[in-house]
């Protein structure tokens, strides 16, 4: 049960990304030290926003060049850090190579931070940002799942390098992640598994994430025929902040954490703009037949395979918060809230 010393820096890595903005704030604003593991510490455009959360709080950030391929690259950062934040990983559904844009770099980069842990005497602890993908890989999965509901007993085992390759390339890592933690006894690992997270970035005009790629189509008319009733968990990004927070810093903390505030779908996201921005912008209205997605599925976006679309549309999505509420203290909010900050965010910001 580590306590963390808070006058020692704490590492994040991927600190640029939409997930670890809010982490990277928090710990700012609560006076930390933040190593942020970065690809190119010099790309103005993708840390300017950390730098100004830095200087309007009481806590420092300091840059370092790190790739999860490159060997050895987080020593620099890692140096002198009880509690290292590991949520660096691609997080895409439209990729050419998934072996080598989404496993390699999940499984690699972790095997990578962790041995470094390994070598870094001050490291006490862990914190991993999983996912519910390494929980779950189809929405037939919940269904066998015991009592139907996802909870942190249930791993993903039907997902490949084929079929469902990020959520294949989340399940590997954790399963290496828990793998070296056992291996020595130094430091812990407690995992944060987000079901898929919406509400506003600290950066929304250079976010990757694939999050912000489906907020945008049910916003720009892609989807206004309408959306797949298929099945998803949803929280709020500030939300999974918090939880990484309480995950490091309480002693107490331990093993998988399902974070998920809302039993979803794709249709459910759109029914949640609809009363804010319905008149405005052309938020598909009806769910889409599951023989008209699996028919045109896989013309629409590559990922949407008839074996996913036959797993996954029409399918419920069930998952158990209790454990990060009791543990970790996670308040979820509306999910009419994320969508509304979101998607407002998203127009202020001239993206929609
Ligand atoms: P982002 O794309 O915003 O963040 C991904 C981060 O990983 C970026 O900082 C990116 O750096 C970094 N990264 C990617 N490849 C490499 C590499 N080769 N070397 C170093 N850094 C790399 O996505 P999210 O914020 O959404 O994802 C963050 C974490 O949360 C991931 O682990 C993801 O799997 C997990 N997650 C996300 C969910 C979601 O719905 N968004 C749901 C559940 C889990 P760069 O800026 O240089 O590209």
């Amino acid at each position: 049960m580590p306590m963390i010393d808070k006058t020692k820096p704490v590492l994040v890595t991927g600190a640029t990304g939409y997930v670890a903005g809010w982490l990277v704030k928090l710990l700012l604003e609560d006076g930390l030290t933040v190593n942020a593991a970065v690809r190119d510490p010099n790309n103005q455009k993708k840390i300017q926003h950390l730098v100004d959360i830095a200087n309007a709080s009481s806590g420092t950030i300091r840059f370092f060049k790190s790739d999860l391929l490159e060997d050895g690259s987080y020593a620099e950062a890692m140096e002198g850090c009880e509690l290292v934040y590991h949520t660096a990983s691609p997080f895409s559904t439209s990729v050419e190579d998934p072996v080598k844009q989404l496993i390699e770099p999940a499984v690699n980069g972790t095997r990578n931070v962790l041995e470094q842990a390994n070598r870094t005497e001050a490291v006490k602890r862990v914190v991993l940002t999983s996912s519910c993908a390494a929980i779950y890989g189809d929405n037939a999965d919940v269904h066998r799942a015991p009592n139907g509901i996802l909870t942190e007993e249930v791993w993903n085992t039907s997902s490949t390098s084929t079929h469902q390759p990020y959520s294949y390339s989340k399940v590997s890592a954790e399963k290496e992640a828990w793998k070296i933690a056992g291996e020595q006894s130094r430091w812990d690992l407690v995992v944060i598994n987000p079901s898929f997270v919406m509400g506003p970035s600290m950066n929304p005009k250079q976010t990757t994430s694939e999050s912000f790629q489906l907020v945008k189509q049910l916003g720009d008319g892609t989807l206004k025929s309408g959306v797949p009733r298929m099945g998803i968990g949803v929280v709020d990004v500030r939300e999974v902040a918090f939880a990484h927070m309480k995950a490091g810093f309480l002693p107490e903390a331990e093993g998988r954490h399902i974070l998920s505030g809302h039993n979803s779908s794709f249709y459910g996201l759109a029914q949640a703009l609809l009363p804010t921005f319905g008149d405005r912008y052309p938020i598909p209205k009806r769910a889409l037949p599951k023989s008209l997605v699996w028919l045109l599925g896989p013309m629409i976006n590559k990922a949407l395979t008839r074996k996913t679309v036959s797993l996954n549309v029409d399918v419920a999505f069930k998952a158990d918060n209790t454990k990060s509420r009791e543990k970790l203290g996670v308040e979820y909010r509306p999910l009419e809230e994320s969508m509304r900050d979101m998607f407002q965010q998203m127009i202020d910001e001239g993206l929609l």
